[in-house]
């Protein structure tokens, strides 16, 4: 057994001391000027560039790296910044593999896209390392805005809505701010707390105050919320994660995926967390993945995905399948869960059924397999948790479990307007969260100025 802490039978320490800091370094290293000058040359400035129409945020892309190539990356970040005030986290999460290097013509024609995560990066590094603020706030319009959730997708909007004139309160449950940019996103991706620099920045507009610990259905009810603000946007998220549906699944050891990946981002002492030996992680996106991959950094011994399809099916990119390979992760495809196997009440391993196609339904094949396992992280998506709008005096009408808006993020409920993972109709990604907090603000601010 290797020296370390242990919890339930789980280690912590399995890695000498240093290598910690090693395994959750930078996934992408930033580009420095130099490597900066010479990848924005390569873009041909596509006019109607295709990139640009897969940016979820329409970021005029080859403005901004034109903009780096000559010398202006200040001018660069705001081009940025003016469709993504979280241009900058979205450099460093956004799957831009499926984005917008997927359709750069470069990638068409060669195999080898313009770096245009990379280049964000940059050009949004450089303007927030000088503090740039580019938008003054129109003078005040002596109207607010309630805004639940400080995730990407209330941070877009609420900066938006500040830059209107508009005094915005957003209320946030947890004790940070951030959403999952601070709770969720995997630690290689986004180092040394720049979640909270973000947040910093964006709120460094004046005019928004963010109240933490303060959870709509706990401490307040949507109804307050509509009679004492002029407007209300929900970005409250995904609170609830599905279940495996295999017996015994709530033995100790088994664990939903976010909160595990959530109590690493907040640790702060990697050391100390403890992880399996042998881990087993159930899911195919990318939570199933960045679940894998820090249990391996954090020095599980064996880690292993198993997905119900086949890989052409996982929600994760093929860049995250390549990781997850790259750190050591087996996936295994055609699985899916049947019975978590404990010894007093503690996980031991996993019995999982063979799937395959019955013309175009997934069924078991009645074949079974058994995984040794100590950890298991239940991956398989989460859901929105409507309770928090109980007792709200009013129900707002939702659609396929979320919350459903029209195409400007409007609910069923008057001055009341929804955008992120909490809406049905969504990708799951921070930048749509960006966009639909961004456009449900235009549209607030123009209901609040022109009704
Ligand atoms: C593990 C994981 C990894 C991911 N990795 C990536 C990635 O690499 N790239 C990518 O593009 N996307 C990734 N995503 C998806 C991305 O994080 C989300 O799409 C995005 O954060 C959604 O933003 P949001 O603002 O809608 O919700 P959230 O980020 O979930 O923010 C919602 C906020 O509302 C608060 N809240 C919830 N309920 C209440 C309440 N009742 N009262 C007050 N406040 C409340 C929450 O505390 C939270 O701060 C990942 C998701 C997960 C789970
Ligand atoms: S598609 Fe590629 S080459 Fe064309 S503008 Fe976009 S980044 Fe530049």
């Amino acid at each position: 057994m290797p020296e370390g802490q242990f919890k339930d039978g789980i280690a912590g320490g399995r890695l000498p001391t240093d290598q910690y800091a090693e395994n959750f370094s930078d996934l992408h290293p930033p580009l420095d000027h130099h490597e900066a000058l010479v990848e924005s040359d390569r873009c041909y400035f596509c006019y109607d560039a295709p990139c640009m129409n897969a940016c979820p945020t329409s970021i005029d892309i080859p403005l901004f790296i034109r903009q780096i190539s000559t010398g202006n990356p200040i001018g660069s970040a705001k081009t940025i910044f003016d469709q993504n005030i979280l241009g900058g986290m979205c450099a460093r999460v956004c799957p831009t593999e499926t984005l917008c290097e997927e359709v750069c013509v470069r990638e068409v024609a060669e195999g080898k896209p313009v770096q245009i995560g990379r280049l964000q990066r940059y050009a949004t590094d450089v303007a927030m390392a000088e503090h740039k603020q580019f938008y003054p706030r129109a003078e005040s319009t002596g109207k607010s805005v309630a805004v639940v959730g400080a995730g990407p997708a209330g941070l877009a909007a609420a900066h938006r809505l500040a830059r209107h004139g508009h005094e915005v309160t957003i209320l946030e449950a947890r004790p940070k701010a951030g959403g999952l940019n601070e709770y969720g996103i995997a630690a290689y991706k986004s180092i040394d707390n720049f979640a909270q620099a973000e947040v910093d920045y964006v709120t460094g507009i004046g005019g928004i105050d963010i109240q933490n610990g303060k959870a709509l259905g706990r401490d307040y009810q949507l109804s307050d919320l509509i009679r004492n603000y002029d407007a209300v946007f929900l970005g409250m998220g995904l609170g609830g994660v599905n279940a495996l549906r295999a017996e015994g699944e709530d033995a100790d050891g088994v664990t939903n995926a976010v909160e595990f990946i959530a109590e690493l981002r907040q640790a702060s002492d990697l050391a100390s967390l403890p992880v399996g030996r042998r881990v087993v992680v159930i899911g195919g996106g990318m939570t199933a993945i960045d679940a894998a991959v820090q249990s391996k950094l954090l020095g599980a011994e064996e880690v292993t995905i198993c997905y119900r399809r086949g890989q052409e099916h996982m929600n994760a990119s093929e860049f995250e399948q390549d990781l997850a390979a790259a750190n050591g992760v087996t996936i295994r495809h055609w699985l899916q869960p049947r019975r978590v196997i404990a010894e007093n009440g503690r996980v031991s391993g996993i019995e999982l059924e063979y799937t395959a196609m019955n013309g175009d339904k997934l069924a078991g094949t009645g074949e079974r397999l058994t995984l040794v396992a100590d950890q298991v992280f239940k991956a398989i998506g989460q859901s929105f948790v409507p309770a928090a709008l109980n007792g709200s005096g009013a129900s707002i009408e939702l659609e396929a479990g979320r919350i459903k808006v029209d195409a400007e993020g409007r609910t069923s409920l008057a001055n009341v307007w929804a955008g992120g993972d909490c809406i049905f109709g969504g990708d799951d990604l921070t930048v749509s969260a960006v966009a639909q907090g961004r456009d449900a603000a235009e549209s607030i601010n123009r209901s609040l100025t022109q009704g």
